[in-house]
């Protein structure tokens, strides 16, 4: 009798299979459908190969397309698929590769040419038929394990650089593979890859993948400008034909949606080159929608106990060595105002922090002023690189929706979970789904410099956050070494209407700057104690905001925040006295009216509407003045036919009411 292992599945149940067996075995041991479906195997913590043979005892489980690991396994493999099929295509010999990793929602692979070739968009259906054919073949990944030294002289004689510098870029003791796709009959190699692997076992398991090659970039190798530039073809790949069909139609979307087409059609924002680049001028109608946004937070800060404040937008360059900025954050501020050496060397301030700070250190606090949150929609100044600007999302001047919580070591978890309650409620307002990113030091921060601080307290603070995620119920991820000089931070990602992640809000603990400006407060023993600061901005820069708010709506605001709610348009002459009364009469309500008062036919008053995404259209005829009606055409219901004045008006008031509703 053979020996045999046994294996635990992800249900608990265990299985026993035959010495040797492998993940394929075990798929296949579990029933057909399995088995046609399995794409690796999952061993304990590791992902393999479904060649690989299992271990007496261990946990395993079967991965699919249907997983997400799995789609990523799909993607990865399908790059090497593209690989080979640029190699089919312009010449085995004339092709070096650099890199082809997975990135959301697709991959990438990088290519430099001997022949100085450059890829064109047209070529990328060629491409994708050469790729085609490649999984019609059913060609097997095998993996080989190699020798560093072999795996060098391999890429060299091939003249691959790039390869060469990745392997010379391996750990020593870290084990070299290469993954082979062998023609089916001759066994001979199609295409060969330096890669960590997993893969699927061929690629007719790729057969279901739905791709799409999307467009050429240029790319340094490994990011940096003195490399060669090599060409980067992106890649959307799914496992559905419909996920792939609505990221091809979000991305359509994103083009139209262009805050910065938009920003001009609807009139929003200006940039003007004499006042600067990445200084936005904001227009009468981008105000007001700005305003919207501001008086939201403003009173529900004020139902939250925040106290607001007003801070000017310079201060010393003292108080910037002070507050570490002038030594950590020097590159990206504004050059000095005034004599360097001098006191009366002045910055724009980059952050409102230490202005804050300021205003605590103006009065003796006692434990009985504590928590106090300070907070204010303070201007901020950054010299960003003019080659990084672009339109709203990164720019040289922005309003941060700031504050600064002042808190005892007890009251800090209760004041950060009242934070992530408030950001989450305040960008859950526009229908957009928050994540949160935790950055911690790490433990690549140690004795780097990069960070300032005791251990200890960037610990507690990093467990603070954590806990507080898991209590609001937020879900997290952690990135070590992503936290910000002077403490861990909260960073708040959206997912907008077109699946793009954005990175507004954020709330950060810092036990650094209180001990930097010897901030105190007399506790209740009589001792003077140190305050923690919180550093939080639900919206974080309302200019990045709005250019985010403007695509993921379209432009279509919601009443709330549209710039004008309702276009009031007479049909002739004869009725603009009316129209003017009703306009008055909507406007004492708060609303916000356009009159439409052109001497033209209505329909182009319409269609200005249309375009200017104005939520209500009411149009007033002989008819409706006589009856105190109105005729309304709502931007997403349609034609609402002729309507009492007064349903029109409670009909505008019940849908500005449900954003309250929303935050109450
Ligand atoms: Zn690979
Ligand atoms: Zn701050």
């Amino acid at each position: 009798m053979s020996a045999s292992i046994e294996v635990k599945l992800p249900d608990g149940s265990a299985r026993s299979l035959p010495e040797g067996a492998t993940g394929a075995d075990l798929a296949a041991d579990i029933g057909p459908g399995l088995a046609a479906a399995a794409l690796a195997l999952r061993m304990g913590e590791q992902e393999l190969d479904l060649s690989i043979p299992l271990t007496d005892g261990a946990q395993v489980a079967i991965v699919t397309s249907t997983s997400d690991e799995g789609l990523e396994l799909m993607r990865h493999s399908t790059a090497h698929v593209m690989a080979q099929a640029v190699m089919d295509l312009f010449g085995k010999e004339q092709v070096r590769l650099g890199i082809g990793p997975t990135i959301k929602n697709g991959f990438y692979y990088d290519f430099d040419f001997d022949d100085d070739r450059r890829l064109r968009e047209e070529d990328l259906a060629a491409i994708e038929q050469r790729m085609a054919e490649i999984i019609a073949a059913d060609q097997p990944f095998v993996r080989e394990q190699v020798d560093p030294a072999a795996a060098l002289a391999h890429w060299e004689s091939r003249g691959d650089r790039y390869k060469c510098d990745l392997i010379r870029g391996i750990p020593a003791g870290e084990v070299v593979s290469f993954y082979h796709n062998r023609l089916p009959g001759t066994g001979d190699d199609a295409f060969v890859d330096l890669c960590r692997g997993p893969h699927v076992p061929s690629t007719g398991s790729l057969a279901g993948v739905h791709f799409k090659l999307l467009s050429i970039a240029g790319a340094y190798w490994q990011g940096d400008e003195h490399n060669p530039m090599m060409q980067r073809v992106y890649a959307a790949c799914f496992a559905t034909k419909k996920q792939l069909k609505r990221h091809l139609n979000n991305l359509e979307l994103a083009l139209k949606r262009d805050h910065r087409k938009l920003g001009k059609q609807l009139r929003l924002f200006h940039f003007s080159d004499d006042v600067g680049p990445g200084l936005p001028l904001w227009l009468p109608r981008g105000t007001i929608v700005l305003d919207a946004l501001t008086d939201y937070l403003k009173a529900e800060q004020v139902k939250r106990g925040y106290l607001p404040v007003s801070t000017p937008h310079i201060g010393r360059k003292s108080l910037y060595e002070t507050s570490g900025h002038w030594q950590n954050y020097h590159d990206s501020m504004f050059p000095l105002m005034g004599d360097a050496d001098s006191h009366d060397a002045f910055c724009l301030k980059p952050m409102n922090c230490p202005h804050h700070i300021q205003i605590y250190k103006a009065e003796l606090r006692s434990y009985r002023d504590l928590p106090l949150r300070l907070a204010e929609f303070g201007t901020v100044y950054r010299w960003e690189k003019s080659g990084e600007l672009g339109g709203l999302k990164r720019v040289r001047g922005f309003t941060v929706d700031d504050a600064h919580l002042f808190v005892t070591p007890d009251q800090l978890f209760e004041e950060f979970c009242g934070v992530v309650d408030l950001v989450r409620q305040a960008l859950g307002l526009f229908g957009l789904t928050v994540q949160a990113r935790v950055g911690t030091r790490g433990d690549a921060g140690e004795g780097t410099g990069k960070f300032v601080g005791e251990a200890p307290l960037w610990q507690r603070a990093e467990a603070e956050i954590i806990e507080a995620c898991q209590r609001m119920d937020l879900p997290h991820t952690i990135e070590e070494g992503e936290a910000a000089f002077y403490g861990p931070k909260l960073d708040f990602v959206i997912t907008d209407a077109l699946d793009r992640e954005w990175q507004l809000g954020t709330a950060q603990v810092d036990y650094n700057l209180p001990e930097r400006f010897d901030l105190l407060y007399a506790a209740k023993d009589g001792t003077r104690q140190r305050p923690i600061m919180i550093h939080r901005a639900p919206f974080g820069s309302l200019e990045r905001l709005m250019g985010v708010l403007i695509e993921h709506f379209g432009g279509a605001f919601p009443l709330w925040m549209a710039p004008v709610q309702v276009a009031l348009a007479p049909i002739s002459d004869d009725q603009v006295p009316g129209t003017r009364e009703l306009a008055a009469r909507l406007r004492a309500r708060g609303l916000r009216v356009h009159e439409d008062l052109a001497n033209e036919p209505i329909g182009p008053k319409i269609k200005r509407a249309r375009l200017e995404k104005t939520p209500y259209v009411g149009i007033l005829g002989a008819r409706e003045i006589r009856d105190s009606t109105v005729s309304v055409r709502s931007r997403d219901a349609g034609d609402l036919g002729v309507m009492p004045i007064e349903a029109f008006l409670d009909r505008l008031e019940a849908e500005l009411s449900e954003r309250t509703r929303a935050t109450t």
